[in-house]
């Protein structure tokens, strides 16, 4: 049987904001939203893309003298970009880090690997493994594999998820999970369908499924002001909250713009520019809105 093997952005140790505990978070490759916001866009597809810093560049052509297409070193030009495919050649030869590979192809033992040197401090600290990403059930084959493999090691597990996957398909992969995270990022569909290119229907019936067993679900609300910060909006998540789900819990994510870099960085264009982080007033009005449904306000900061 041949290993099967998983497209990763990259493992991030010593973590604290995602599950209980320190933790290793694991961002796999993929996802089927287009969020406009996201802060990790490098991650919307499987395939490897070159991440060119323009401004560490020195011009030195060392990329271009081992790219088998003998691509110029100018990754900001669309006509290059065009042809490049990904295949990473480049990445050791620059010395000025002006260039990084975005998926990495990564074994069941490569990541235990990683893992293994954690463990003491997953142990100290009620820690463990949080499967993020992009959207880590887009690779159910190779999650399945390492929820069971990182099971058996006794760790706790904790899951990051936007709901679009296969109910049918990752049941079997959830039992092994101690904390699951689920974003509603709009409770109105068509504002959904705008802001992340899908609409909440398929979202919102899995949330409502899983909520009727499972008593660890987290949701998450992304904040950010001029998409979904509104009252009418936070009171109506909260509603479906308090009426699908057995646990009611709501974490508050207030918007950041650290991605914004990496925008340019791929040669994509950042979607929106009226986007807000919301005060710490607005978020109390918020907590308090939640809070008055009947729904718990959790946080992992
Ligand atoms: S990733 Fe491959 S094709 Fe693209 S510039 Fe580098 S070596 Fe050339
Ligand atoms: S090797 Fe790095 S520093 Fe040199 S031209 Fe290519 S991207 Fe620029
Ligand atoms: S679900 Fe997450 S990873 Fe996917 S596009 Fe939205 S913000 Fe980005």
């Amino acid at each position: 049987m041949s290993a099967i093997n998983g497209k990763v952005l990259q493992l991030q140790h010593f973590s604290v904001n995602d599950g209980e505990g320190i933790r290793t978070i694991i961002f796999f490759a993929g996802c089927s939203l287009r969020c406009k916001w996201c802060a990790n866009p490098e991650g919307y597809t499987m395939h490897n893309q070159i991440m060119y810093i323009g401004s560490l560049c020195t011009a030195c052509g060392r990329c271009t003298a081992v790219c088998p297409r003998h691509l110029d070193f100018d990754l900001h030009n669309k006509a290059v970009r065009s042809q490049c495919d990904g295949c990473g050649c480049c990445i050791p030869a620059c010395l000025d880090n002006a260039r990084k590979n975005t998926v990495s192809t990564w074994t069941i033992e490569d990541v235990i690997t990683q893992l293994e040197p954690q463990i003491p401090y997953f142990r100290q600290s009620g820690g463990g493994v949080t499967y993020s990403g992009g959207e880590c059930t887009n690779q159910p084959e190779f999650l399945e594999k390492l929820v069971k493999k990182v099971y058996d090691i006794g760790l706790n597990q904790a899951m990051e998820t936007s709901a679009t996957f296969d109910f049918d398909q990752v049941q079997s992969i959830l039992k092994y999970i101690d904390l699951l995270f689920v974003d509603i990022k709009h409770m109105d569909s068509k504002k959904h369908a705008y802001y992340t290119g899908r609409d909440n229907e398929h979202i919102l019936s899995t949330i409502a499924s899983l909520g009727q067993f499972r008593n660890d679900l987290v949701i998450r609300i992304p904040v950010i002001m001029g998409v979904n910060g509104d009252d009418a909006n936070i009171i109506a998540t909260a509603r479906f909250v308090k009426q699908h789900i057995l646990d009611p819990k709501i974490e508050l994510l207030p918007y950041h713009s650290y991605g914004v870099d990496k925008y340019e960085q791929l040669d994509m264009s950042y979607p929106e520019n009226m986007f807000r982080t919301p005060t710490a007033v607005e978020l109390n009005h918020m907590n308090y809105l939640i809070e008055k449904e009947g729904v718990q306000i959790i946080s992992f900061k």
